[in-house]
């Protein structure tokens, strides 16, 4: 059966170089730490990886810190700052949104336009709590958080502005870059923000690993505490296989950004494709910055839930815009606060694509939904 995988933004398919330099990581069966010839060759492998990372995101090695994925990645930044104030747009993720709102700081929510951009000229109107230099490693109170793009609209998000602002008034900046990464250069030291979430699996690494990018000067305490693994920010053995993967997975991403024009051709060939069965779609935040593999798109008279049941059926796997993020039923945060009219957020279907997409893929995706399409419209 011919089939089609247009979800990447909730995972990407491994990519053959990830999965090489894991399967010769796997016999390298020593502990990164132990000082032996074992373990100085697993040691060397942990480098190897955290220099790519370096180099991909445009950061020193000394500031790349692995972690088990963005979740843990975010977890520490929202928790680990004993933040007395917390500024996030209502788009953030999950792993970004739930603990900043268990944390015990004052969390203010920023506005996003229809478009799916946050608005962060309202952050100059908050009243700040503090305005601390924090240039001689001092946290300060008041921690900003923005990703880079939305993974549900894709909608890139005014990051180095912010960053900018955040330096001028000495508050900490943090930007979740999962979905930026390998869709839209990234630079660490350009973008001006202190700390920075990364996910292996988002751009063909393994599941379960990630880093936290973090100015070197900045004493975040570790989250996860015990050994003094990743130079004492992060206890834990490290998992050299899938650092590895990791490393490999960013080389190549880093490379493959030089080609990014092909995504682009891709995603226009099925959003001009989707226009021609039904005029009357939505894609979201089509008039934003976005990132090149994603097409969030809404069609009247339909519901996410059952489209994504048939096309499972024809071997096509989308995510609903209702439920992009988490598996559940109900409409998304991100639609809800772009103000997205409820029945028309139960019909969004998010498509992503990547590196292996194919044309093919896109024309199987375009058959198989004219043929739903006009048979839930029927239905309906
Ligand atoms: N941040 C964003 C924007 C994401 O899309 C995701 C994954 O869906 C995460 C964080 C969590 O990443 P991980 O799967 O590495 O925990």
């Amino acid at each position: 059966m011919t089939s089609a995988y247009l979800d990447y933004n909730a995972s990407a398919p491994l990519r053959s170089e990830a999965r090489d330099a894991m399967g010769a990581a796997l016999s390298v069966s020593a502990n990164a730490s132990s000082v032996h010839g074992p373990g100085r060759a697993a040691r060397a492998v942990v480098e190897t990886a955290r220099d790519k990372i370096a180099a991909f995101v445009g950061a020193n090695s000394s500031e790349v810190i692995f972690t088990s994925g963005a979740t843990e990645s975010n977890n520490w930044i929202m928790t680990g700052g004993a933040w007395g104030r917390i500024i996030l747009s209502p788009i953030e993720h999950e792993s970004i949104y739930v603990p900043a709102h268990n944390s015990s700081a004052r969390v203010d929510e920023i506005d996003v336009s229809q478009d799916g951009v946050a608005d962060v000229g309202q952050i100059a109107d908050l009243t700040f709590l503090s305005n601390v230099n924090l240039a001689n490693g001092d946290l300060g109170q008041t921690a900003i958080t923005l990703q880079i793009a939305n993974n549900e609209t894709g909608a890139l998000q005014p990051v180095a502005e912010t960053a900018a602002f955040a330096r001028e008034h000495g508050f900490f900046m943090h930007t979740d870059a999962v979905q930026g990464a390998g869709r839209v250069p990234l630079n660490f030291h350009a973008l001006g923000v202190h700390a920075m979430s990364l996910s292996a699996h988002k751009i063909g690494g393994p599941k379960g690993v990630g880093a936290l990018v973090l100015k070197d000067h900045v004493a975040l305490p570790a989250f996860i505490q015990g050994g003094g693994q990743e130079r004492r920010r992060r206890a834990g053995t490290e998992n050299v296989a899938a650092i590895a993967g990791f490393g490999a997975a960013a080389e190549a991403a880093g490379r493959d950004l030089k080609t990014i024009e092909r995504i682009a051709g891709l995603r226009q060939e099925l959003e001009v494709g989707l226009k021609g069965i039904d005029p009357g779609i939505k894609i979201l935040s089509a008039d934003a910055p976005r990132l090149a593999n994603t097409t969030c798109f809404a069609t009247p008279g339909t519901q996410a839930e059952t489209m994504l049941i048939n096309l499972d059926l024809a071997g096509i796997a989308v995510s609903s815009g209702a439920a992009c993020s988490s598996g559940k039923v109900g409409v998304s945060r991100a639609l809800e606060a772009m103000r997205v009219p409820e029945d028309l957020a139960q019909s969004a279907i998010r498509i992503s694509i990547g590196h292996a997409t194919t044309e093919n893929e896109i024309m199987h995706f375009l058959k198989t939904w004219k043929v739903l399409h006009r048979s839930d419209k029927v239905a309906a």
